[in-house]
């Protein structure tokens, strides 16, 4: 496959199936799945258990996780139309509308049905390249969303013909250039092809960005709320793609909320040129 930011075809194998570009660095996972198939990986099991614990009952850890991100948006911005790519069931969404006139937009089914029907929510089914937006947005957000795309370089092409110029753009994805993924190599947790494809580091997030318009503000690296419950499973299901229901009943009894900072996450911000 050719490397989305240089155009390069030299790559160096990293790990078993994915490698980085001799070109400009970016990793990558070097197979080129149909829009089907990846479609295939986010059917309700990837919610409940193969991916994500159980997305539904952890609605409070996930959106003390998005209230963070939230004071991150309105250090730049206070107000305006904001538009989530990647919504699932719109907990960002619900958080964001004290403060913005929000939309979103995600593949799954189930998800974006509740996010309407439960939450009530502007947010539609589909796929972003193919949606025709109303009217240019003040703010655009990814949450640990970019990793997952077979093309993200048309996302963020698109998002720059969507967003007003001045525009802020916020995306959130694991950073491989941090310490975390270097000393545990093929073992750090994001490592997960085929649902993730694409390994952004500082450097490459950046030249991406500024290819298609943008200037990059700021990149943190936050912490992050978990559930003691996620991270055991995590630990010891994830890893070897099993999903247990049971093992989920016995962890919900010795659950309680923890704040962590691997700073391997990166929190990206962009402004439209
Ligand atoms: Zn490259």
């Amino acid at each position: 496959m050719k490397c989305i930011i240089c155009g390069n075809s030299d790559h160096q194998k990293l790990f078993e199936g994915i490698v980085k570009c001799s070109g400009c660095g970016l990793v990558f996972f070097d197979q080129d799945l149909s829009e089907d198939e990846i479609k295939k990986l986010y059917k309700e099991g990837y919610f409940k258990g193969e991916e994500y614990c159980d997305y539904e009952e952890d609605k409070n850890i996930l959106q003390k996780n998005f209230t963070s991100r939230l004071k991150d948006i309105l250090r730049y911005k206070k107000q305006g139309n904001l538009f989530e790519i990647g919504s699932a069931y719109g907990y960002f969404l619900e958080k964001a509308k004290k403060y913005f006139d929000v939309e979103g937009i995600d593949i799954t089914e189930k998800p974006t049905a509740f996010a309407r029907n439960k939450l009530g929510l502007n947010v539609h089914t589909g796929n972003y390249l193919d949606f025709e937006i109303s009217e240019k947005k003040d703010l655009f957000c990814m949450w640990d969303t970019i990793e997952h795309l077979r093309e993200p370089q048309k996302f963020i092409e698109k998002i720059s013909r969507d967003i007003k110029t001045g525009g802020y753009l916020f995306l959130t994805t694991g950073d491989i250039g941090s310490l975390v993924p270097k000393m545990q190599g093929r073992k750090w947790r994001l490592i997960h092809p085929p649902t993730h494809l694409y390994y952004f580091s500082r450097d490459t997030i950046k030249k991406l960005l500024e290819q298609k318009g943008f200037e990059v503000l700021e990149i943190k690296h936050p912490g992050f709320h978990r559930s003691l419950s996620q991270i055991i499973y995590a630990l010891l299901y994830l890893k070897r793609r099993k999903n247990s229901e049971k093992a989920k009943k016995i962890l919900k009894l010795i659950d309680f909320p923890l704040y962590l900072n691997t700073f391997d996450i990166m929190h990206v911000i962009a402004r439209k040129k």
